[in-house]
């Protein structure tokens, strides 16, 4: 078991990759904590991961809450006495081009795709500290490394925040034994890329930019986290794993 005795924190756990995440590191032995606002369905993965054996809770957690953040942690503390692990995945997609958007737009999304990231870690270094280390995952995008006139300018902008921001905190936090480092999966197909399915035109003009020639699947990421979050990875700080088919090869 890759996490026996771990315990992990993953937002927007509820669906998605964070959800196939929450999974899989219940069936390496992890406990798991998901975070999310969807409470109905964040509540079936853990009654999911917990009816095959597994030591999942859920709670309610919106990333742009300082307190919300708070009582998460403290909920994997109290449950399962520590926090090792935090997956910052809770994102939302682009929403408008600059000349369709407003700062209201802009905001929405820099508050939970960056600001968002920032909360959970600022909320989850003195845990870390207190179990003696831990690993932060924070979820990017092959957006958050290259533009690409698919990707909408606010979404771009706030994945690259959180690539830059793993790399502060892996330097300054590595004398806490608190790695940190970031993924950058390309296109995947969960709730959040529907629209390459409902539009045919903008889903081709994504398929083109693959030299794979398809979508990823959850799983080909979550192994990827998994990695990041064992200690398979103990040596590994401020590095960035992309998973993208070779988007940001070309
Ligand atoms: P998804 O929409 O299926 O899941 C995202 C989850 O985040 C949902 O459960 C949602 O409720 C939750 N969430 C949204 N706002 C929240 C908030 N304020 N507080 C707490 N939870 C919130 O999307 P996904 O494709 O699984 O995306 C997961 C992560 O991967 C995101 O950060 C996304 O930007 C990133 N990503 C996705 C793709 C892709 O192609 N799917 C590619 C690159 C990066």
């Amino acid at each position: 078991m890759r996490l026996k005795g771990k315990v992990a924190l993953i937002s927007g756990g509820a669906r998605g990759m964070g959800a196939v995440e929450a999974k899989l590191f219940a069936s390496e032995g992890a406990s798991v904590v998901i975070g999310d606002i969807l409470q109905d369905e964040g509540r079936q993965v853990a009654a999911d991961i917990n009816a095959d054996g597994g030591n999942a809770r859920f709670i309610k957690l919106d990333v742009t809450r300082e307190d919300d953040w708070q009582a998460a942690v403290d909920l994997a503390v109290s449950d399962f006495g520590k926090l090792d692990v935090l997956v910052n995945n809770a994102g939302i997609g682009g929403t408008h081009f600059l000349g369709d958007m407003s700062k209201k737009a802009w905001d929405a999304i820099m508050d939970v795709n960056s600001t968002g990231v920032y909360l959970g870690t600022v909320a989850a270094i003195p845990a870390m500290r207190q179990a003696g280390g831990g690993s932060i995952i924070n979820i990017s995008s092959q957006l958050g490394i290259v533009g690409a006139d698919t990707g909408h300018p606010a979404y771009q902008a706030s994945k690259g925040s959180v690539r830059i921001f793993t790399k502060s905190i892996a330097i300054h936090h590595a004398g806490d034994n608190i790695r940190c480092n970031s993924v950058h999966p390309g296109p995947i197909e969960t709730p959040m890329t529907q629209n390459m399915n409902d539009n045919k035109e903008f889903g081709q003009r994504m398929l083109s930019k693959i030299p794979m020639g398809r979508v990823g699947q959850p799983e080909e990421v979550a192994y990827g986290v998994l990695y990041l979050a064992s200690d398979e990875s103990s040596y590994v700080t401020g590095s960035e794993l992309v998973i993208d088919g070779g988007w940001v090869a070309q």
